[in-house]
């Protein structure tokens, strides 16, 4: 059994690789919960549905977000009454998900189980482990007003200062039982390539986390999201800069350091300070945008730290 911490973006391309490679039934999947926001009394949980829309081989490539072939009447009929959150789409078989998932909450179901239930109807075989049954929230100060983590990214499209990230809650919050049981019994962890600051460190930062990935025997490996110091996508660059961090992919094996034996860097990546780091460096081709490159990465993966 393997198991891969992950946000909506890179992590979800190498687990769309992995599936291909090995079954479904070996993977667990921890996926970062502290981008979950309500909507319309709706819970929303945009990192796992990116995750269950991948595996069950529904997910929009081309937007990279939602169901593919979606509409949007719903969205329509409701912005046109109350423009309030105009900005972020729902499409109208994503919203069947958000009611489902609302509606089972409602009715005493905890996330996790909420999530196994959408997966065993979705025919998914992976075990798609929200990272934690307490609530916690992202929020960007910008040294005026605190926003939702999706207000900064999908409304402001990260346009915006940022002076702190609050993770609300998470001093109170612990890893799901899942999610131990997953991690004790893996003989691969893998931090996906998802953004070190948003996706990652949530996760990493529940109660004994750390302690937990550390004490179990797997292989520890992480992927870089970043590339001779910019991101592959989204606001990890100015995530990084508004902690006073170097945005590079030296920088996020720093992060790491302390629970990963080996660190998965771009073939063209150069730096002498990885040396520094105590901790294997392996250098391969980490694009995960074509199914080729993902099936790639997850064989280069499975073959020399799975097998
Ligand atoms: P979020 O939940 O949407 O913020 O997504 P994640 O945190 O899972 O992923 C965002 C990160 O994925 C960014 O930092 C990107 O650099 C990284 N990423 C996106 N595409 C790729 C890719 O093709 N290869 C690698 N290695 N990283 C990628």
């Amino acid at each position: 059994m393997l198991t891969v911490l992950s946000g909506g973006t890179g992590s979800r391309k190498l687990i769309d690789g992995l599936v291909k490679i090995i079954p479904q039934k070996e993977i667990n999947v921890i996926v970062n919960t502290a981008d979950d926001i309500e909507i319309y009394g709706l819970y929303i949980s945009p990192d796992v549905d990116s995750v269950i829309y991948t595996l069950a081989g529904i997910f929009d490539e081309e937007r990279g977000w939602g169901i593919k072939n979606d509409t949007f009447n719903f969205h329509e009929m409701i912005t046109r009454i109350v423009p309030t959150y105009s900005w972020f789409h729902i499409g109208d078989k994503d919203l069947a998900i958000h009611v489902l998932r609302t509606n089972l909450l409602k009715s005493g179901m905890k996330l996790t189980e909420v999530t196994k239930f959408l997966c065993e109807k979705l025919n998914i075989d992976c075990k798609i482990i929200p990272m934690t049954n307490d609530k916690v929230t992202t929020y960007i100060f910008d040294g005026i007003k605190k926003r939702h983590f999706q207000e900064f990214w999908v409304l402001h499209r990260g346009n915006m200062p940022i002076k702190s990230i609050i993770f609300d809650n998470i001093e109170n919050a612990t890893p799901s039982n899942e999610a131990v049981e997953a991690i004790l019994k893996s003989k691969l962890i893998i931090i996906g390539p998802s953004n070190p600051i948003t996706s990652i460190n949530p996760i990493l930062s529940l109660a004994r986390m750390k302690d937990i990935i550390i004490s179990s025997e797997a292989k520890k490996i992480a992927i870089s999201p970043i590339v001779k110091g910019s991101p592959f996508s989204g606001p990890a660059a100015k995530l990084m800069e508004s902690l006073g961090l170097e945005v590079s992919a030296y920088q996020v094996a720093k992060i790491y350091e302390d629970i990963i034996d080996v660190f998965i860097i771009d073939e063209n990546e150069n730096d002498d300070r990885f040396k520094e780091l105590n901790i294997e460096i392996v250098k391969t081709n980490i694009s995960l945008k074509t199914q080729e490159d993902r099936i790639r990465l997850a064989k280069f993966i499975v073959n020399n730290y799975y097998k």
